[in-house]
């Protein structure tokens, strides 16, 4: 009996889910764990096998860190973002098109998902321009200053020709970060920007960040103080008085963007709990951060 109380109370969520497309962006942190990952990719398939058209989206900040490391070459990064010199960008490639890509398509498959690795330059999915030194405001000393970011690109266009012939044919695009410009430069982009611009091209139903932290926290120290609910006026505040720095900030300038786009929910979950994405998806009091335009008080 239970077990058909559960399959009922499944019902609305695969009606309304089915068909409908989510965009999962998985943050560096959540990958050095291999349990983790495995977890996370037992959870996608869930989405993938109630027929979820899925697209995810990877960055892979740590694990670049640590084989600049090892080739002793310190990263740089202002405001949350990575400065990207030359050295920067050949250790992106590999570790974001080469290794992380190929980790998460394994672990994908290994959920028996279709899952193909493929890069934003991959049939120009992500066509960006190198970024130009811009005016910053270090959010730690307060200053502005000019910043050259480096091979870093601003997304000019999303194409979603590739990704859409590769859903459609039930398989999961996993795109690595990294993006092209006319001439045939390599980019580094940031990887919540891409999820963001690909799931206000596709009209996503969901943008969901999956990172190593609660949610968006009132104060980033304390796991307790998660905001289970932003509207946009709320995530406005948030960014204006202080309380988000590093990656987040970010994070939550695109979580912006995408309510702003069209898209009708935003998630920030942690990762790294048990089950964290599918109790945020499907339980009403979820676990992260919900972002919506506005307060609508719907059910799933
Ligand atoms: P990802 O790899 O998932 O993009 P980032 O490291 O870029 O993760 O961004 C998440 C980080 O942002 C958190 O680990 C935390 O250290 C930092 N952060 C700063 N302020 C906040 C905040 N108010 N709420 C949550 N995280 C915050
Ligand atoms: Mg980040």
């Amino acid at each position: 009996m239970e077990r058909v109380a559960f399959l009922l109370e499944f019902l609305p969520y695969i009606q309304r889910f089915r068909n409908h497309t989510f965009v999962i962006k998985i943050g560096g942190a959540v990958l050095q764990d291999g349990k983790v990952l495995h977890g996370l990719a037992g959870d996608i398939s869930v989405l993938y096998n109630i027929g979820i058209r899925l697209i995810v989206v990877h960055g892979g900040g740590p694990q670049a860190d640590v084989l600049l490391g090892r080739l002793n070459h310190e990263p740089e990064k202002i405001a949350g973002r990575r400065i990207t010199d030359s050295e920067t960008l050949e250790v992106t490639k590999m570790v974001y098109g080469g290794k992380m890509n190929m980790e998460i398509t394994a672990a994908l498959q290994r959920a028996n998902t279709r899952a193909v690795g493929i890069s934003g330059v991959s049939g120009g999915t992500v066509l960006a321009v190198k970024r130009e030194p811009t005016l910053v405001k270090d959010p730690d000393t307060g200053m502005e200053k000019k910043v050259d970011f480096g091979y870093v690109g601003d997304i000019t266009r999303v194409d979603l020709e590739l990704v859409n012939t590769l859903v459609s044919h039930d398989y999961i695009p996993v795109i690595a970060c990294m993006g092209v410009d006319g001439d045939g430069n390599i980019l580094n982009i940031n990887a919540d920007t891409i999820a963001q611009e690909i799931a206000t091209s596709a009209k996503a139903e969901k943008l969901i960040y999956v990172t190593d932290v609660q949610g968006v926290l009132e104060d980033k120290d304390e796991p307790s103080t998660v905001i289970s609910y932003l509207d946009l006026a709320g995530a406005r505040e948030l960014l204006e008085d202080g309380r988000v720095s590093g990656g987040m900030r970010p994070k939550l300038l695109n979580c912006i963007s995408a309510v702003e786009g069209g898209v009708e929910r935003v998630h920030v979950i942690d990762g790294t709990a048990e089950h964290g994405l599918l109790m945020e998806i499907f339980t009403n009091q979820g676990c992260g951060t919900l972002m919506e335009k506005y307060r609508n008080g719907g059910d799933v």
